[in-house]
């Protein structure tokens, strides 16, 4: 039986119908949330000798549901998958007041978010009610740490854009669920470390090699010069691309380390 549990935030109202949760534009809450969820729960047990269970993808569970559910499961760690709204910007994670491995999980999943996208990293916080406890009832009424995580803000364009495509809703729910590996100290399945197989398997025909031609060249977060500055390349090194995307006319290239992106117009870079 599994220990841990992703569960997605609303879906269903307490009256029995369908709640989107936040909305902003045509996206909702729910619906970006729940793809998070899964991603997240794929990539753990792909991943990890331990096993995710997934709680609410097909929004059918309201809150007292969803924490019925929990009781009733023996996890020790569940992790609520909501997107924040009213105008902020960048990632935080609720956990228990007093709860120690409530923070660790939760910083880890923050800084994990925020450094995955280049966005602002909120932390991890407390939220208390009138009463003293901890505001949210999925981390106050539940038995196991508990972390609700608000990913991104909806309403904020440079934030849903970030899990606004199944792209960006597999880098989070990875981001969430190697934070959570890490906290918990889960083993890595024996298959799922590099092997000449895993490796052939991740690098797609479509890779190429770039050489920088430049004396110094940004890498950034995400596509774009908007993002985040997190490195730099120098003159004649060569690098491998593994996924590329147009920020207006320019193309822009992802590292296969995983550094992130830089930009492969000339004379910056050249193709070789
Ligand atoms: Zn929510």
């Amino acid at each position: 039986m599994s220990k841990i549990c992703f569960i997605v935030g609303h879906g269903k109202s307490k009256s029995g119908g369908y709640d989107p949760g936040a909305t902003s534009g045509t996206a909702q809450e729910f619906k970006i949330a729940k793809e998070i969820a899964k991603y997240a729960q794929q990539y753990y047990n792909a991943t990890y000798q331990e096993q995710a269970d997934l709680i609410n993808y097909d929004g059918s569970l309201y809150l007292t549901d969803r924490i019925n559910k929990v009781n009733a499961s023996g996890y020790d760690f569940v992790a609520e998958i909501h997107l924040n709204a009213g105008g902020g910007t960048g990632t935080e994670c609720y956990y228990s007041s007093g709860n120690n491995k409530g923070n660790q999980y939760a910083t880890a999943i923050t800084d994990n978010i925020a450094s995955v996208f280049g966005i602002k990293n909120r932390g991890a916080k407390v939220k208390l009610n009138s009463s003293g406890k901890d505001y949210f009832a999925i981390i106050r009424e539940t038995d196991p740490t508990g972390v609700l995580i608000e990913t991104v803000f909806i309403d904020t364009a440079s934030d849903l854009d970030k899990v606004n495509t199944a792209v960006g809703q597999k880098r989070c729910g990875e981001a969430i669920a190697k934070a959570v590996a890490a906290a918990r100290g889960a083993e890595t399945k024996p298959e799922a470390l590099s092997s000449p197989s895993h490796t052939k398997q991740e690098i797609p025909a479509k890779n190429f090699r770039v050489k920088i031609t430049c004396d110094k060249l940004n890498i950034r977060a995400d596509a774009g010069t908007d993002n985040k500055i997190v490195g730099t390349v120098s003159k004649s090194e060569v690098f491998t691309i593994v996924e590329t995307k147009k920020v207006g006319s320019v193309e822009w290239g992802r590292l296969k380390s995983g550094a992130g992106w830089i930009s492969l117009k000339a004379p910056y870079s050249k193709r070789i």
